[in-house]
């Protein structure tokens, strides 16, 4: 059964598509079979898995969900790119923001990204969406079709109060159109283990949300390492197998591939 993971947080620079590169190969590695969505009109996924100028792609996320909202035939083969790590790509580019303003009007618009992601579920063990950092249309999308979401913390600055948002409108999309959606947990990122603060603020974190929501017990650490990769088009362990972040990743897809599936 395939378990599809969106991973989102309105607040940008948390982590969100160096955690979805890195927990999707990791499932790989695993002996999964895992396809990464980049649901962001920056196209950091795409970019961050050596694909360079995403603009240049023809076919994208946005032209998938063209499709779905005018009833055509989906390119699915013809989008999906297959990495050289193991793991299939759906790209995006610049035209998903345009795509974003006109979905307003389409008739059931929350639910253009479930009815193609339906459509390739069965082929996969594990599908994850990057998010982009809002919680506009797409967001709700990914949201609609998700069975989880998985929400990178910056360990780095306050983040309690956008987070309840983020809750909130998880909730109310579990409510109204997702009854089956839960969250997989908040992780924290970017952890810099020599600072009081980071420690204060992941205790914060983990009083305030492990009953209700549930952290990762993994902490990613703060890394120049992990910050290279998104121009190495590789993963950390391919780029530092070795290094703390690298172990970091594996422990945090062994946590999401024995959440009891
Ligand atoms: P956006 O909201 O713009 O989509 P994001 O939440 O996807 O951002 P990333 O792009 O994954 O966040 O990371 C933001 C920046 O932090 C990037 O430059 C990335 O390389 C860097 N970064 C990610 N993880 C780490 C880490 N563990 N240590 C240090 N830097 C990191
Ligand atoms: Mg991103």
């Amino acid at each position: 059964m395939c378990k599809v993971i969106a991973v989102a947080n309105q607040k940008g620079g948390v982590g969100k598509t160096t955690t979805s590169v890195n927990l999707g190969i990791g499932l790989t590695a695993e002996g999964n079979r895992v396809l990464l969505v980049d649901c962001d009109p920056q196209g950091s996924l795409t970019v961050s898995l050596g694909y360079k100028e995403p603009d240049q792609l023809e076919n994208t996320l946005a032209s998938l969900i063209s499709e779905v909202i005018e009833d055509e035939d989906l390119q699915i083969k013809e989008t999906i790119i297959h990495h050289e790590e193991g793991v299939d790509l759906i790209p995006a580019n610049i035209e998903l923001s345009a795509l974003e303003i006109n979905m307003v009007n389409v008739m059931s618009r929350e639910l253009m990204m479930k009815c193609l992601i339906d459509q390739i579920r069965e082929d996969y063990d594990y599908i994850i969406i990057d998010c982009m950092p809002s919680l506009g249309m797409l967001t709700i999308n990914a949201l609609v079709c998700a069975d989880s979401v998985l929400i990178p913390v910056q360990a780095a600055y306050l983040p309690v109060k956008g987070l309840q948002q983020l809750i909130k409108t998880i909730s109310r999309v579990q409510r109204k159109l997702n009854p089956g959606l839960h969250i997989e947990g908040i992780l924290l990122t970017m952890v810099d283990g020599r600072t009081n603060y980071a420690k204060d603020i992941s205790r914060l974190v983990y009083d305030s949300y492990s009953d209700q929501v549930g952290v990762f017990k993994t902490i990613i650490p703060l890394s120049v390492r992990a910050a290279e990769i998104s121009a190495e088009g590789s993963s950390i362990y391919q780029y530092d197998p070795k290094g703390k972040a690298a172990s970091a990743y594996k422990s945090l897809t062994k946590e999401v591939a024995n959440d009891g599936r």
